[in-house]
């Protein structure tokens, strides 16, 4: 166990979460969501395009690798009617809503909680599995 493990945390009893796929989270406000090369390539290979077309079509440069661009309204690029690339879609919008920025205080939380309504719902991740995913993103 380390240090980060034997902590107290509000999500010490755990928090159910299961996606509605609602879209609330893909649209409105603008964001980073980073992509890296091989997610680039699952998504070139899903929507059956070369990567540079995805990357020119769907990405900007970011840092080090790419984003994804927003249309007009705000909303993810891959997002119409619902996530197009739901099935191969970035380890950022897999691992939504345990993100470090979201967890690093309760009443951080509650803001997602209230912006977000797969929270509270479905599968129960544990305390471990939460720390395991924010560990694996830092
Ligand atoms: S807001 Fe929550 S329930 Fe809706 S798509 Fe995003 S993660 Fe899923």
């Amino acid at each position: 166990m380390t240090g980060l493990d034997q902590r107290s945390y509000f999500f010490d009893e755990g928090i159910r979460f299961k996606c509605r796929r609602c879209g609330d989270c893909c649209t409105g406000d603008p964001g980073i969501v980073r992509v890296n090369e091989s997610e680039i390539a699952d998504i070139a290979e899903y929507l059956n395009m070369p990567v540079s077309a995805v990357v020119e079509t769907f990405l900007y440069s970011w840092g080090n690798g790419h984003s994804i661009k927003e249309a007009g309204d705000g909303r993810c690029l891959f997002f119409e009617d619902g996530c197009r690339i739901y099935p191969v879609r970035p380890n950022q919008c897999r691992t939504f809503p345990f993100w470090f920025a979201n967890l690093r205080s309760e009443a951080r939380w509650i803001k997602i909680c209230s912006q977000c309504p797969g929270i509270g719902t479905g599968h129960l991740f544990t305390k471990a599995d939460i720390l395991n995913v924010l560990k694996k993103n830092m």
